[in-house]
């Protein structure tokens, strides 16, 4: 049995019934091969093995009262997965499918993201099976503080340092930054996505979502084609999927998608982001609401944004959202680029059909990292006591985005597998991480 087998049986076994890690696991170590193949010291020094167990991992209890006065108890995660490059850094998610399985994925995922931006941070990630969907501003913020009472003992500047993900965004930061400056009686940049007025950078709500386009662009440029013109399709109508729709706009596509849990909107006219916007943003609605303003568009229930024909896909919403049926309408209608900017959004039958014919594939760990880059110079500049003007702050995430793309596109090429961008990501992300884990003995 090949050493990468070996290792993945053996994660099969010691964490089963977690097929969201195992996929994550597996696509990651499929492409190591020929990087092991060259350096036999990885395996010597268990490099696999260290690395696909977390360092740490927390599971807690958050109890909270809601307004009629009744008890509610969630399960809190904290995976602390892996410090070699620096401090844990990952985002916290609050969606009721949330379980071990996703929290590990998503914190395994991280750390070659992590690694790709060139940044000092290391891989983690947590959440809870809470809903904050339907819940008043008091109950979110009860829960926040819940939440927080038990994380604070785990995370610190230099430590682990949490940010948003799916169902935490400004307001529940926010949240939760209160309670921990509260309990620890320190003001430190100990999670990033802040409000700006207490230490949030400018352009970090727009990073992943700009991100994801600078890095489809570089695609884009190595297919000898832009966004101008292009037919965007989006799924998500969330913090990612938002600013990858206002940037694209703003490079000449037309996008002509959005969606979320409820269904989907195709408006061949064009995406109205400020209607968008508001019913997202503000009114916290659903986007079958679209139609309130944009009576010409069409909201369906069945099916998904992934049979509009369209140039550039761009999947936003959440994990495994592409299946392979969808793989193929999008082969069918022509489509040249898939880029992620959720986690994982692709199956990985959906990534080996996309990439088997002609589409070319933009990972997730390499398209969405303009999130935590911002993250990461958010906390430099509060490192700093300085904050940075938005053009800056943008200037260094496009800057990071066409580092990454190229870093990829290298390591693909220099391994013989020009243009997969899958196996140069995952190369490229693993090969820093794996360097300072060698230097730093068996920890
Ligand atoms: P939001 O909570 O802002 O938005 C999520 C969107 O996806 C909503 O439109 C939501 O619809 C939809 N969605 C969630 N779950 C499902 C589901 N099971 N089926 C269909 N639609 C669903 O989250 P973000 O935009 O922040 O995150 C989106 C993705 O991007 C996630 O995979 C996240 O991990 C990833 N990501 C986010 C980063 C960030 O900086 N925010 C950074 C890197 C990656 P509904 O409102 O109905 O639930």
């Amino acid at each position: 049995m090949s050493y990468v087998n070996e290792v993945f049986s053996s994660v099969q076994a010691r964490s089963a019934g977690e097929p969201e890690f195992h996929q994550a696991v597996f696509e990651v170590l499929n492409s190591l091969e020929p990087v092991l193949a060259k350096h036999p010291e990885y395996q010597k020094m268990g490099i696999l093995e260290r690395l696909t167990e977390p360092e740490r991992q927390v599971i807690f209890r958050v109890p909270w009262i809601d307004d009629h006065g009744d008890v509610h108890v969630n399960r809190g995660f904290r995976v602390q997965f892996n410090s070699a490059i620096g401090p844990y850094k990952g985002g916290l998610r609050f969606h009721p499918s949330v379980n071990l399985s996703i929290i590990k994925f998503l914190g395994f995922e991280q750390i070659f993201k992590n690694s790709l931006t060139s940044l000092p941070i290391g891989g983690g990630k947590g959440g809870a099976d809470f809903d904050p969907k339907g819940k008043s501003e008091r109950e979110v913020m009860t829960f926040c503080q819940s939440f927080m009472t038990e994380l604070f003992r785990h995370i610190g500047a230099d430590t682990d340092v949490p940010a948003g993900d799916i169902g935490v965004g400004g307001r529940e930061v926010g949240y939760m930054y209160g309670q921990y400056k509260r309990l620890k009686n320190v003001y430190e940049g100990v999670l990033t996505g802040k409000g700006l007025t207490f230490g949030g950078s400018l352009a970090r709500t727009e990073a992943t979502g700009y991100g994801l386009v600078y890095f489809t662009r570089e695609m884009l440029t190595d297919l000898g084609k832009s966004f101008d013109g292009a037919t965007v399709t989006v799924s998500g109508s969330g913090n990612v999927a938002i600013y990858a729709a206002e940037r694209a706009q703003s490079l000449g596509a037309k996008v002509v998608t959005m969606s979320d849990s409820s269904g989907w909107v195709y408006d061949p006219e064009g995406i109205d982001l400020k209607a968008v916007k508001k019913i997202k943003e503000v009114d916290r609605g659903r986007i079958s609401e679209y139609l309130n303003s944009r009576p010409k568009a069409e909201y369906h229930t069945s099916g998904s944004v992934w049979q509009v024909p369209c140039e550039v896909a761009l999947p936003c919403a959440t994990q495994n959202e592409l299946q392979l049926e969808d793989a193929i309408k999008l082969v069918d209608n022509k489509c040249w680029i898939v880029a992620e900017g959720a986690n994982m959004p692709s199956t990985l039958e959906a990534v080996e059909y996309l990439q088997q014919n002609g589409v070319y594939f933009g990972p997730s760990k390499a398209a969405n990292a303009g999130g935590v880059a911002v993250s990461a110079l958010e906390m430099s500049q509060n490192s700093a006591r300085l904050s940075w003007s938005f053009d800056e702050v943008d200037k260094k995430l496009e800057d990071i985005m066409v580092n990454i793309h190229k870093q990829s596109a290298q390591l693909a090429e220099e391994y013989s597998q020009r243009q997969n961008l899958v196996a140069g990501a995952n190369m490229a992300g693993f090969m820093k991480v794996a360097t300072a884990m060698m230097a730093q003995g068996v920890v």
